[in-house]
């Protein structure tokens, strides 16, 4: 193996290792514009497989749609709030061609205000209701600070939901069931356990009435939001004035959630399951799920596994994705080594003498061990071996994720625990509060758990003293 393939840097120095995987296994790669990176094929795969195993669970009752890049200024404008939360990071479009704009187009940074100017022609009565749309596109925040490929760009790929509702019920109802549907989804096929609930009042979306996410912990302890879900009230039904006409035909404002996660996902994956040598894909959304790699010595030994091969893949392809490495430059060394760099669950080997006696070597990527089976085994042996994997991976992080929940009884406490991963504490739901500690310690309320968040021993806030709204998990985050 080439020293140039294999990852240098070990896990522990995470931003110096997270930087390599993603560079060496060819997922993306920096492009001449600070903070927008190139998705790769591989990365890109990864994101079709999200974006089509989520599209299956959603597709009956939500519409893909496409609204324009560019939203006039006014319009973004419009919801003042929204507007106030955004514009920091708002990119420009000031001219077209060799001629200064009239007015300014905004590259959208989110898609509430386009869709919302447009959709009342789609909402006349309640019987146009609820509606339901999902739009999968690239938005652009003109972010400042560090970036880092997947977890923190200017641009990046993500679906937008936007739902319509009759009443603020039916809203809220449909911002929790999204908001569990992603918990699901994240946990299920990407093996990332998450915590679900509410934002706090100063960390929810700019506009929302309420905001619930999922966050998770990466390896350096810090949180990371992997999805948002919110009901947005009448807030945006009242200035954009959609209304429908109710069963009582009086002309009511809707009600609207929108929802969304993005590519940031992928750099979760990254973290949180790879080790030392590279990537570790969940099955459910690798690229490729199995690779068949023959080994032989000389022209004749090649014919005779490469048509076995073939058999095999035939075989497997009609449930997994398979690749046969049938590369004639490279070792079989060489190719275990690539091939577990890229986080491939499932390594199949076969040489003269599997051949012979009718047995194939699999190696699982996860625990990094070999076992031999009959041929014939195969099938049931790799089905149940997709399932160990996955679940492997997600009890692992669950673990580590269970594992590094602390609780604060005081501020000592807090300021202790923070950098550990998250603090459970009580806050008294202040923003001034809260805002305070995000100065003293870098940390933000990152969520408060639907249920269980009453505030516990003396009820205090952790930081003011004052009594307790809830309890509620902190964190430095991305
Ligand atoms: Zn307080």
């Amino acid at each position: 193996m080439s020293k140039e393939l294999g990852i240098k840097a070990k896990k522990e120095n995470l931003s110096e290792w997270y930087e390599e995987v993603v560079l060496k296994t060819q997922l993306a790669d920096y492009s001449p514009v600070k903070g927008c990176i190139i998705y790769l094929p591989y990365s890109y795969a990864i994101w079709n497989l999200i974006k089509e195993e989520f599209t299956k669970i959603i597709k009956d009752e939500v519409s893909e749609v496409y609204f324009p890049l560019f939203i006039p200024k006014k319009i973004l404008e419009k919801e003042a709030k929204h507007f106030e939360g955004f514009s920091p990071e708002v990119a420009w479009v000031t001219r077209g061609g060799d001629s200064d704009l009239d007015e300014w187009l905004a590259v959208r940074p989110t898609s509430e205000t386009i869709i919302y100017s447009y959709i009342s022609k789609l909402i006349k009565s309640y019987r146009d209701l609820p509606l339901r749309i999902i739009q999968w596109c690239n938005v652009v925040r003109w972010e400042t600070k560090a970036t880092k490929p997947f977890l923190r760009g200017r641009e990046f790929l993500w679906h937008e939901g936007h739902t319509f509702h009759a009443t603020f019920e039916e809203a809220e109802e449909e911002m929790k069931k999204r908001i569990y549907q992603y918990k699901d989804f994240v946990e299920r096929y990407l093996a990332i356990p998450v915590i679900a609930g509410y934002k706090s009042e100063y960390e929810k979306f700019a506009g929302a009435h309420t905001t619930t996410t999922i966050e998770t912990l990466l390896p350096d302890f810090k949180a990371l939001q992997c999805g948002t879900s919110h009901n947005l009230a009448d807030n945006f039904s009242k200035v954009f004035e959609i209304y429908f006409q109710d069963k009582d035909g009086k002309n009511k404002l809707v009600f609207q959630t929108s929802w969304g996660f993005s590519t940031r996902l992928i750099g979760a994956l990254v973290m949180i399951h790879g080790d030392d040598k590279g990537l570790i894909l969940p099955p459910k959304i690798a690229p490729y799920q199995i690779v068949i790699v023959p080994i032989y010595y000389n022209e004749e030994e090649k014919n005779l596994i490469f048509q076995k091969v073939k058999e095999i893949e035939n075989k497997l392809k009609q449930k997994y994705r398979v690749i046969s490495d049938l590369r004639e430059e490279y070792t079989p060394g060489y190719k275990f080594n690539e091939w577990e760099m890229k986080g491939v669950p499932i390594r199949i080997e076969i040489g003269m003498n599997e051949l012979k006696n009718k047995t194939l070597v699999i190696h699982r990527r996860d625990e990094m061990k070999k076992e031999i089976i009959k041929e014939e085994e195969l099938e049931s042996k790799i089905n149940t071996l997709i399932e160990e994997i996955q679940s492997n991976l997600f009890n692992k992080a669950k673990k580590f994720l269970d594992e590094h929940i602390y609780v604060a009884n005081n501020f000592e406490e807090f300021k202790e625990k923070i950098d550990k991963g998250f603090v459970i504490a009580n806050h008294c739901g202040d923003q001034d509060c809260e805002e305070k500690i995000k100065e003293l310690t870098k940390a933000t309320c990152r969520v408060i758990e639907f249920d269980n968040n009453k505030p516990f021993g003396d009820e205090k806030c952790v930081l003011c003293g004052k009594k307790a709204k809830y309890k509620a998990y902190f964190a430095r985050a991305y």
